[in-house]
C-alpha cells in the first residue's frame, strides 16, 4: 500500500532544496552582520508555553496546533512558531544575565500549524527569524525591520511593500478594544462563528478575519490611529522616519494587528506587490514589539521585537538569489555616546553595511570607555568614533582595536578608506599565521 505525505506536507527536493538552502543561509548571514548569533530550540515545547506566549484567543492556539500527551502524560506541541520557543530558552539558560543587552537571535527551523493547505500555506513550513531583547528603541525596531527588507533585497525581490502599525501602549489598546468591541456588537449577527468568540476574547482578532462578508465589515471598525497615545504615535513616526532615512518606504496600515496576542507597540509585515501571474500567498514575513512575552514565560520583564519570514513564500517567488556566502564577524563597532550621534550613526551603519562592511552599533549613551570595552568584547577590528569635534570637522576616528593605532578619515573618503583598513587587517593577519605567500 502506497503511503502518501502528510497533508499540508512537502518534500523539498534537489534544485529546490538548493534554493532553500540558498535562502537560509543568506538568511542566517544577513543576521549575522547586525550582531545576531544562532540560536536552534526544539521542536516540541510543553504546551503552555504557546498557551501563555502566542496566546488563548489566537487562531494558532485555538484551531491549529499540533498537541499531543507523550507517553509520561505530558501535553506537548510541536512548535507553531519559533519566538516563544526563544524566549523559554532565553529563561531556562538565564541568557539575559552578564549580558550586553540587547541579546539578539537568529534562526531558521520548522514549524507546524494545522492550517487549511493552499497556495503558501502548508501544515509544516520553515521560518527565518530574528529577536532582540532587553533594550527597546526605535533603532532596534527599525534594524529588525530592516533586516527583513535587507534580506528581500538580497534575494532579488523588488516591489516589497511594507505595512507598519501600531498596537499601542496598554492604555491605548485597552480604549481601541472597547471601541471595536462597541463598532463589532452591532455586525456580529451577520459575522463567522470566529468572530462570535473573538468579540468575547479579543476583538482585535476579528480585524484579521479572512472571511470575504467579514472583511467588509472590517472596513467600517474604528481604526487604531485613532486611539495611539501621543508616545505611541510619536514612537511609530520615528520609526518610520529611521527607516525613509535608509531608504526604506513604509505604508501605515491601520488593519495590522497580526495574528498573535503577544504583540505590543510596533507591528510589521512584508508584502510582495507584484502579483500579475503570482498566487496570493500572504505576508512573506512579519513581527512586531512585545512587551511582556519574557516576563509571560518567566524571565525578567525586559521588552523585545521580533521578525518571522516563511522560506516557502521566499522561495515560490524567488527565482534567482544573489551569492550567499557572507562573512561573519564584525568589522567595525561604531560609538555614540550621545543622542544626537547614535541618531546619525543608525544611517551611518545602514550606509556602511550597504557597502559590505559588518557593523554593529549602540542604541542606548553611554561613556567612550564603556563602549569601548562592549566593542573588544564582540570581537570588532575597529571602533568608529564620533564625537563633536569630529562632527565640525566632518569626519570619523578610526580605532584599531589590536594595535589601538587611530586615524582621522574625511566621511568623503569613507567607504574607501575602510575598505584599505580592512584589507590591511586581514593582510597582517595572514602574516601572523605565516600563510603569506
Ligand atoms: P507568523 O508567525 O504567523 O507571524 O508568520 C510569519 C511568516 O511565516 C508568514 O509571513 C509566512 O511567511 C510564514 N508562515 C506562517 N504560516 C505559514 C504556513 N502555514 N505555511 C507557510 N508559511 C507560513
Amino acid at each position: 500500500m502506497e503511503i502518501n505525505p502528510v497533508k499540508g506536507t512537502h518534500d523539498i527536493i534537489a534544485d529546490e532544496a538548493n534554493l532553500y538552502t540558498m535562502i537560509e543561509q543568506t538568511a542566517m548571514g544577513i543576521a549575522q552582520l547586525y550582531g545576531y548569533k544562532e540560536i536552534r530550540t526544539p521542536v516540541i515545547e510543553h504546551t503552555p508555553l504557546f498557551l501563555r506566549s502566542v496566546g488563548e484567543s489566537s487562531d494558532i492556539v485555538n484551531k491549529e496546533m499540533y498537541t499531543f500527551d507523550d507517553k509520561g502524560g505530558r501535553s506537548i506541541t510541536l512548535r507553531p512558531e519559533l519566538t516563544a520557543g526563544v524566549m523559554r530558552s532565553i529563561v531556562s539558560n538565564k541568557l539575559y544575565a552578564n549580558a550586553d543587552l540587547p541579546i539578539k537571535y537568529c534562526y531558521v527551523g520548522p514549524c507546524f500549524r494545522y492550517e487549511r493547505p493552499q497556495a503558501g500555506r502548508y501544515r509544516q513550513f520553515n521560518q527565518f527569524g530574528v529577536e532582540a531583547v532587553g533594550a527597546p528603541s526605535c533603532y532596534q525596531d527599525a534594524e529588525v525591520i530592516s533586516i527583513g527588507h535587507h534580506l528581500l533585497s538580497s534575494i532579488g525581490l523588488r516591489n516589497i511593500k511594507v505595512l507598519i502599525n501600531s498596537l499601542g501602549d496598554e492604555e491605548s489598546r485597552a480604549n481601541y478594544k472597547v471601541a471595536l468591541k462597541e463598532y463589532f456588537s452591532k455586525h456580529i449577527d451577520k459575522m463567522c462563528p470566529d468572530c462570535k468568540r473573538r468579540l468575547e476574547t479579543n476583538p482585535l482578532r476579528i480585524l484579521d478575519c479572512k472571511v470575504p462578508e467579514d472583511i467588509e465589515i472590517v472596513k467600517g471598525a474604528p481604526k487604531m490611529t485613532d486611539y495611539l497615545s501621543d508616545a505611541s504615535k510619536a514612537y511609530l513616526n520615528k520609526v518610520i522616519a529611521i527607516l525613509k532615512d535608509i531608504g526604506i518606504e513604509t505604508e501605515i496600515d491601520t488593519n495590522l494587528v497580526r495574528g498573535l496576542d503577544y504583540y505590543t507597540g510596533v507591528v510589521f509585515e512584508y508584502h510582495f506587490a507584484k502579483t500579475d501571474g503570482i498566487d496570493n500567498i500572504g505576508a512573506l514575513g512579519g513581527g512586531g514589539h512585545y512587551a511582556n512575552l519574557l516576563a509571560e514565560v518567566g524571565g525578567p520583564s525586559y521588552e523585545g521585537i521580533g521578525l518571522a519570514m516563511g522560506v516557502e513564500r521566499l522561495a515560490y517567488i524567488v527565482k534567482s538569489v544573489v551569492n550567499p556566502k557572507l562573512p561573519i564577524g564584525i568589522d567595525f563597532y561604531i560609538l555614540g555616546m550621545t543622542e544626537q550621534i547614535i541618531d546619525q550613526n543608525f544611517a551611518l551603519a545602514d550606509y556602511l553595511r550597504g557597502a559590505g562592511f559588518i557593523i554593529e552599533t549602540n542604541y542606548a549613551t553611554k561613556s567612550m570607555s564603556s563602549l569601548l570595552k562592549t566593542a573588544l568584547r564582540k570581537n570588532a577590528k575597529f571602533a568608529i568614533i564620533i564625537g563633536e569635534d569630529e562632527i565640525a570637522k566632518k569626519e570619523v576616528a578610526v580605532k584599531n582595536l589590536k594595535t589601538q593605532d587611530q586615524t582621522y578619515v574625511k566621511l568623503d573618503d569613507l567607504e574607501n578608506v575602510l575598505h584599505s583598513l580592512i584589507n590591511a587587517y586581514y593582510a597582517d593577519e595572514m602574516k601572523l599565521e605565516g600563510k603569506e605567500e
